[in-house]
């Protein structure tokens, strides 16, 4: 999937390397947990992965399809259709309902109301929050919070889930909880990318990958 990939970042006159050579592995419909100090380039391996940057060198197969080959509009219907996105901040538009707000990227994707309607009201009955539609962010804890951005990154049905330390802003009763969501959302056959600090919450994952200095340092 990712073969020999390297991203450096230029700043005035600095070079930073942020991934040197990272050679990774992922089955359609696995479960990896990234980990790694800070800085040592997960969020760099998962913007290239997602498409939302590019490498400076290297390959990234999703698929079947090159996407270091993609020009700007084939990358961002990659992103569009073929993966979701889940941070540590929960990125919801404050004035949206949870229902709203997981509508939202299908504006995009120039699907009409009525359709947009119905997948998020799926998206959101999938992640537990079927009634929970009308509450705007505000209104929802935490945990609600996350599992509505969750519910927006699946609304267009990906293959790949990337999510980049999802738990971060979460107590760890909550975290186990979006947690087990992830799982399910593996065990429905999408593939998911988990960045997390936490051993308890990668060793639920079926494989870790630890990072070190942008490159692989053990996998197992
Ligand atoms: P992690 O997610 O593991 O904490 P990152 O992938 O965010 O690490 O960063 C890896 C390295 O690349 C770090 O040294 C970081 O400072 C650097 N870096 C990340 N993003 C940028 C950027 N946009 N411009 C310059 N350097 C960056
Ligand atoms: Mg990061």
């Amino acid at each position: 999937m990712v073969e020999d990939v390297t991203k450096e970042y230029h700043i005035g006159r600095q070079r930073i390397q942020a991934l040197r050579g990272v050679r990774l592995e992922v089955a359609a419909g696995a479960f990896v947990a990234i980990m790694g100090a800070s800085g040592s380039g997960k969020s760099t391996l998962l913007h290239a992965i997602g498409g939302l940057d590019h490498p400076t060198r290297g390959r990234i197969v999703v698929g079947g399809d090159e996407i270091t080959a993609l020009d700007e509009q084939a990358l961002s219907a990659y992103r569009r259709r073929r993966v979701g996105f889940v941070f540590q901040k929960f990125n919801l538009i404050a004035a949206f309902t949870a229902l709203e707000n997981v509508a939202f990227p299908l504006i995009f994707a120039g699907v009409p109301l009525r359709q947009r309607r119905q997948s998020a009201e799926r998206a959101l009955e999938a992640v537990g929050l079927g009634s929970r539609q009308q509450h705007r962010p505000s209104e929802l804890s935490g945990g609600e919070q996350q599992r509505v951005a969750v519910a927006r990154a699946l609304v267009n049905d990906p293959d790949l889930l990337l999510a980049d330390e999802p738990t971060g802003n979460l107590d760890s009763q909550t975290s186990l909880e979006v947690m087990k969501l992830l799982r399910e959302i593996c065990e429905a056959g999408r593939t998911v990318l988990l960045v997390t600090h936490d051993e308890r919450l990668a060793g639920q994952a079926g494989h870790i990958v630890r990072m070190r200095d942008g490159a692989i340092a053990a996998e197992s």
